[in-house]
C-alpha cells in the first residue's frame, strides 16, 4: 500500500496565441481542467502503474472539491480519509501560449490547512509499505508524516518538489530523497548537484536527469548511473510524477531499489512519449512493455 500525503489543485487550463500582458486581456480558445497538484498527481499516477494508493490531504468545500474527490476515486485512488475543509480548494490558474510557454498563479487553498495529523491519518500512514510525500502543503505536516511513517516502521520517500531548503527533523526521517538537479542544488546549497552531500542528510538518493534517465546512490553503498528508455519526447509534463509513483510502488513491492529506478524511468519516458498531464500518465502495463522491451 502506497500512502502519498500531499497537495490537491484543481488545474484550470487556458490556451491562447500569446498570454496577457499585465493589466491586459487576451481571448483565449480552448479551456480544459484537470486535477492537479503533485500529491494528487503522483497518487493517481501510483493507482495507474497497479499500486494500491491511499491519498491524505485536503480539499476545499467548493465545487472544485467534489470534482476532485471524483477525479481520484475514477483513478481508483482511496479517498476515504481525504479532509474537507470549509472553504476554497487549492486552485492553479495557467496560461499557456501556443509555443507552450506559461504563467501559472496557485492559490493553496484547503493545501495550507492540511495541518496537525489525526490519529486515523497517522494509521493510514502506519498501514503503508511506503509513504510518498512532496513540499506542496505545509512543511511541519510532511515532517509529522515523516516521523509517524518511520514509529510504524513504513518507508519514507520525499520528493523535494518545488525546491526549497529542508529542516533536520525532516531529513532525520526521510530514507529515499528523490530530486533533480536543481533540487538537489538547493537543498545542499551548492552550485551543481553534489550526491556526497546529499547523502551526509538521507541515506539513498534518486536524482532524476530529464532526458539522460537518474542516478541511484547509497551511503557507503552503490552509486550508478540509470539510463533512460529511448523514446520520442512530445511533452514532457508530469514525468517527474510519473517516475516518483512508480518508483514508490515498486519499492512498496519489496523490489530492489535499482530495479525500481529503471522501472520508475519507463514510467518518465511512457510518460513524456504522449502529450497531456494526468491522461499521459502511463499504467502498469504501459511501463512493463517499454522495461520489457
Ligand atoms: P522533473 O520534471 O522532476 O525534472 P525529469 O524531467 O528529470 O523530472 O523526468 C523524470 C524522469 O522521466 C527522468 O528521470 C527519466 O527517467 C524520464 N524522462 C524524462 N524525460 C525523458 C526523455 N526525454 N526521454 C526518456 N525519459 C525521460
Amino acid at each position: 500500500r502506497i500512502v502519498v500525503a500531499g497537495s490537491a489543485n484543481m488545474d484550470l487550463v487556458g490556451v491562447a496565441e500569446r498570454l496577457p500582458l499585465p493589466g491586459e486581456t487576451v481571448l483565449g480558445d480552448d479551456f480544459l481542467m484537470m486535477a492537479g497538484g503533485k500529491g494528487a498527481n503522483q497518487a493517481i499516477a501510483a493507482a495507474r502503474a497497479g499500486g494500491d494508493a491511499v491519498f491524505l490531504g485536503a480539499i476545499g468545500s467548493d465545487s472544485f472539491g467534489v470534482t476532485l474527490n471524483a477525479r481520484l476515486a475514477a483513478a481508483g485512488v482511496d479517498t476515504a480519509h481525504v479532509r474537507t475543509t470549509y472553504g476554497a480548494s487549492g486552485v492553479a490558474v495557467i496560461m499557456v501560449d501556443r509555443a507552450a510557454e506559461n504563467s501559472i498563479l496557485v492559490a493553496p487553498g484547503a493545501n495550507s490547512t492540511f495541518r496537525d495529523l489525526t490519529e486515523a491519518e497517522e494509521g493510514v500512514i502506519a498501514s503503508g509499505d511506503v509513504l510518498l510525500c512532496q513540499l506542496e502543503i505545509p512543511i511541519e505536516t510532511v515532517t509529522a508524516a515523516c516521523r509517524a511513517a518511520r514509529a510504524a516502521g513504513t518507508r519514507t520517500i520525499l520528493n523535494a518538489a518545488p525546491a526549497r531548503e529542508l529542516p533536520a527533523d525532516l531529513l532525520a526521517n526521510v530514507d529515499l530523497l528523490v530530486v533533480n538537479e536543481v533540487e538537489a542544488q538547493t537543498i545542499t546549497g551548492s552550485a551543481a548537484p553534489d550526491m556526497a552531500a546529499l547523502l551526509a542528510l538521507v541515506p539513498r538518493v534518486v536524482m532524476t536527469l530529464g532526458g539522460a534517465g537518474s542516478r541511484y546512490a547509497e551511503r557507503d553503498g552503490r552509486d550508478e548511473q540509470v539510463p533512460a528508455f529511448p523514446v520520442e519526447a512530445t511533452d514532457t509534463t508530469a514525468a517527474g510524477d510519473a517516475f516518483t509513483a512508480a518508483l514508490a510502488v515498486a519499492w512498496g513491492e519489496g523490489r530492489d531499489l535499482m530495479e525500481a529506478v529503471r522501472w520508475a524511468n519507463a514510467a518518465g519516458a511512457a510518460c513524456v512519449r504522449k502529450l497531456g498531464a494526468s491522461s499521459s500518465v502511463p499504467t502498469r502495463a504501459e511501463i512493463d512493455e517499454l522495461y520489457n522491451g
